[in-house]
């Protein structure tokens, strides 16, 4: 089979397409055949060397992928050859034709999302849904600014929160972002780049403020967040590259919180309930992953360039 594999951490270009052995599954493990792979830019900072987590070299990297099960081995239950999956990881990298999983590394893929839809619906739902549900304890009815809502994980916290019975507010780099957010259930995208977008927003909440923020940016936005929180208000950092100032007044004054989260630290119970909800979602058609471009898996240099460069619009896939 074909796989991509890290042999040196550096720059996109050391993302190889190399022809490696079949793998067969042992007690416990399923094989799976992957149709396509979903990007998150955390796989850029694990190839590039600068995460915490470094995986040893070599390694094929990627989490998520969608596809169908080829065979299982003694003594796993509950998965047939030819079912229909998701992953939420595996033991050998899903950047490739096939992986070897563990059975809770497997998600039913309903036969209503396809298999790059499938592929973009582990990292980016399932950290939406823990920020919104079991981080903010979100209820119908608060408000929430998506502050980047263009991107895999704000598409799918736009479509929960809307799911939830919130009322969504956004934002966006472009024109296109911003009309696509508002079609997924916001109700006003503002644009990011723009200086006064956030007055923008407290006019239209009529200077209350938002009741909770997903911040995919903390270190351009976390101080400016506290400025537009409502009283008790919550702000979940879900991405930062870098550290910020702030002054913790704004939050002391409002009886802010400000939640860090990372997905990996979801316990086993949030991992199921989360999960038991995404299948549901997909099978009624109210979370549904959009896919901005697929490229063939030798592309994985290019993909990996394009998941760090403005203008998002859902995910980027690759297809094995
Ligand atoms: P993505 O698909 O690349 O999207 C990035 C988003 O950030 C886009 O919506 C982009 O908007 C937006 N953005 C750019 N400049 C911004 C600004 N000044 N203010 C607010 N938003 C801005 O990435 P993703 O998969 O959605 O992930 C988003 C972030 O969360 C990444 O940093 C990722 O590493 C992190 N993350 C963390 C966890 C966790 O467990 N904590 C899990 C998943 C992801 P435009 O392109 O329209 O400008």
């Amino acid at each position: 089979m074909r796989a991509i594999r890290v042999s040196e951490f550096g720059d996109p270009s050391v993302l190889r397409l190399l022809e490696v052995p079949d793998l067969s599954p042992g007690p416990d493990e399923v094989l799976i055949e992957i149709r396509a792979v979903g990007i998150n830019p955390v796989e850029t900072y694990v190839r590039s060397g600068v995460y915490a987590n470094k995986p040893a070299l070599p390694f094929t990297p990627g989490s998520d992928a969608a596809g169908v099960v080829i065979s299982v081995g003694d003594g796993v239950s509950g998965w047939r050859p030819g079912d229909r999956i998701y992953t939420s990881g595996s033991k050998t990298g899903v950047y490739a034709e096939q992986a070897i999983c563990s059975p809770e590394h497997l998600h039913r893929l309903p036969d209503e999302a396809g298999f790059e839809q499938g592929a973009a619906v582990n990292v980016p739902y399932a950290t939406a849904y823990q920020a919104l549900v079991h981080r903010a304890q979100a209820r119908a009815g608060e408000t929430v600014l998506v502050h980047g809502a263009t991107g895999g994980v704000g598409i799918a916290a736009v479509q929960i929160a809307h799911s939830l019975g919130l009322r969504v507010f956004g934002t966006g780099g472009t024109d296109e972002g911003r009309r696509r957010v508002v079609e997924e259930g916001a109700e006003l995208a503002l644009d990011h780049r723009s200086p006064d977008y956030l007055n923008e927003l407290m006019g239209y909440t009529e200077g209350r403020g938002v009741d909770l923020i997903l911040e995919m940016l903390a270190n351009v936005n976390l101080s400016r967040d506290l400025s537009v929180l409502a009283r008790r208000g919550r702000v979940v950092v879900i991405g930062c590259r870098g550290p910020i100032e702030i002054n913790p007044r704004d939050a002391m004054v409002r009886d802010a919180s400000i939640l860090g989260m990372i997905l990996y630290n979801a316990s086993p119970e949030e991992y199921a309930a989360t999960h038991e909800a995404l299948i549901k979602g997909l099978a009624e058609g109210t979370f549904r992953p959009v896919v901005q471009r697929s490229l063939p898996l030798a592309e994985a240099p290019r993909a990996h360039e394009w998941v760090m460069q403005p203008g998002a619009l859902g995910k980027i896939v690759l297809i094995p």
